[in-house]
C-alpha cells in the first residue's frame, strides 16, 4: 500500500514508545523502574471518578457541542481568570482529546507550508511532528544549559525571518523542568510584537512548580500578547487525568472558531463523559492537587541529590514539572560488556537492557547529550531506579 507522503515523514512518538516497552517489560515479570512517560502515578481522585459516574447515569452520554460543554468552558475561564487574571469568554474556549489535540488543532489551523514555527530546543517531542504534519518548517533554536535552557530574546530575534509565523514557548517546560520569569516574558513579549507573530503557550505544567518559583502565563503581560497568543492547558497532569483525554486551547474568537471547525471534521467533541468529569475537577477543592504536588517537591528534591552523587552527571535545576535532564555526555567513550556507548541513546538501550531502568533519551528532544527522567513514581522506587543508574555508570569502562 503507498502511503502518503505525510505519513512517511512523521516518527511515532518516543515517549510513548518508551513507556509502552516499560509496561510490556513490567507485564513479562521483569521489574523495570520507568522514569520514561510523564505520566502521573496517583490516581485520579474520587470526586472527579464520581462525577463521572453520575454523569453516566444521568445520560450524558450523547453528543456535546464540538467545542465542548458550557459549563466546561465557563469553569476554564474561571480558573484562567483566578490563577493568571486571564479573562476569556467561553466562546474564545476549545475543548478537545487531550492538550497534545489541542496543539495539534491550533498548528494546523495557524500555519502551513512555507511557514516557519520557532521551537526551542531541547523541545517536547510532539511539537516538532506536529509543525511537519502541517507542513510548516521548524526552526530550531538551541538553548543554553548555562541560561537554564530558556530562550534569550536576543536568540530569539536572531531566528525570526519573513516566514515566520509562531513561537511554541512550554513553561514550565518538558524535558527541562525550566520556568520563565515575568522578565524573562517581557522581554521575549517585546521582540514578538516587534515582528509581529503568534505565539502558543503550553502551560500543562504550571501546578508543578518548585523553589518558590511562580507560574505566569505570557498572554497575562498585555491585551496586544495575549490577542496573539493561543494558551493551552489541560487535566492530565494536574488531575492525574491522563487517560481521561481532555485538554484545552484558549484564543481570539477567529482562533477558535478555526479550530472549531477543523474538529468538528475530525474528533467532533471531546468525551462528554470525561468533560463532565472536568467540571468536577476545576470547580472542586483543589486539596489534592498540592498534596501531589507536594509529593513531587519530595520526589525531585531527592532525585536531584542521587543524581549530584554520581560521578559525571551535571544536572541544571529543573524549576518546574516533573522532570530532570542530566548530561550524561562524561560516560561516551566508555563501554559496558563490549558495547560503546556514544550517545544517550546507546546509554538509555543499555540502562533498559542491563539495569532494567527505562530513561528517555534526549535524542527525542532534540539533544542526545542528555536522558530525561520523570520522577513519577513512589520514592522508594526512584531510590532502586537510581541504585541501579549509578551501579551500571560504575561498570562502565
Ligand atoms: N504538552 C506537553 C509539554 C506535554 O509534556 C504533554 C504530555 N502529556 C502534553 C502537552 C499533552 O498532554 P495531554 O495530551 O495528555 O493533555
Ligand atoms: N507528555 C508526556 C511525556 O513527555 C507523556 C507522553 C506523551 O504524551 O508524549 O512523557
Amino acid at each position: 500500500m503507498k502511503l502518503a507522503g505525510r505519513a512517511l515523514n512523521i516518527s511515532p512518538s518516543q515517549t510513548l514508545a518508551i513507556n509502552a516497552e516499560a509496561k510490556a517489560l513490567l507485564a513479562r515479570g521483569v521489574n523495570v523502574i520507568s522514569f520514561g512517560a510523564g505520566e502521573p502515578d496517583f490516581d485520579t481522585p474520587d470526586y472527579i471518578k464520581d462525577a463521572a459516574v453520575t454523569a453516566i447515569y444521568a445520560g450524558k452520554t450523547k453528543y456535546t457541542p464540538v467545542a465542548g460543554i458550557l459549563p466546561l468552558r465557563e469553569a476554564i475561564c474561571r480558573k484562567l481568570e483566578i490563577d493568571q487574571g486571564l479573562k476569556y469568554k467561553p466562546e474564545q474556549i476549545v475543548v478537545s482529546a487531550g492538550a497534545k489535540h489541542s496543539l495539534y488543532n491550533t498548528i494546523q489551523v495557524l500555519v502551513q507550508e512555507g511557514d516557519e514555527v520557532i521551537l526551542p530546543s531541547p523541545y517536547w517531542v510532539s511539537y516538532m511532528e506536529q509543525i511537519k504534519l502541517a507542513g510548516a518548517t521548524p526552526r530550531i533554536i538551541n538553548t543554553r544549559e548555562e541560561n537554564g535552557f530558556k530562550l534569550t530574546p536576543a536568540e530569539l530575534e536572531e531566528a525570526i525571518n519573513p516566514r515566520t509565523r509562531l513561537l511554541i514557548l512550554n513553561s514550565p517546560g518538558n524535558p527541562t523542568g525550566a520556568v520563565y520569569t515575568a522578565s524573562d516574558l517581557m522581554s521575549l513579549q517585546d521582540v514578538i510584537l516587534k515582528y509581529d507573530f503568534s505565539i502558543i503557550s503550553d502551560e500543562i505544567y504550571e501546578s508543578f512548580i518548585y523553589n518558590g518559583l511562580k507560574h505566569i502565563s505570557i498572554a497575562s503581560l498585555s491585551p496586544e500578547i495575549k490577542e496573539r497568543t493561543i494558551l493551552i492547558n489541560g487535566v492530565s497532569k494536574v488531575y492525574s487525568m491522563t487517560g481521561w483525554r481532555i485538554g484545552y486551547a484558549a484564543a481570539v474568537k477567529e482562533v477558535a472558531n478555526a479550530i472549531i471547525c477543523l474538529q468538528s471534521h475530525s474528533t467532533s467533541n471531546p468525551t462528554s463523559i470525561s468533560q463532565e468529569a472536568c467540571v468536577a475537577a476545576l470547580n472542586g477543592d483543589q486539596g489534592t492537587q498540592r498534596l501531589m504536588v507536594a509529593e513531587y517537591t519530595r520526589r525531585r528534591n531527592c532525585i536531584l541529590k542521587r543524581l549530584a552523587a554520581i560521578p559525571g552527571i551535571t544536572c541544571c535545576q529543573p524549576g518546574g514539572s516533573f522532570y530532570v535532564f542530566p548530561n550524561v555526555s562524561a560516560y561516551f567513550g566508555k563501554s559496558y560488556k563490549g558495547k560503546v556507548i556514544n550517545c544517550a541513546s546507546d546509554l538509555a538501550a543499555v540502562l533498559l537492557k542491563e539495569a532494567h531502568v527505562a530513561v528517555v533519551p534526549g535524542v527525542v528532544f532534540g539533544n542526545d547529550d542528555y536522558v530525561r527522567l520523570s520522577y513519577v513514581c513512589p520514592m522508594e522506587r526512584i531510590n532502586v531506579g537510581l541504585d541501579r543508574i549509578a551501579d551500571l555508570l560504575g561498570k562502565l569502562t
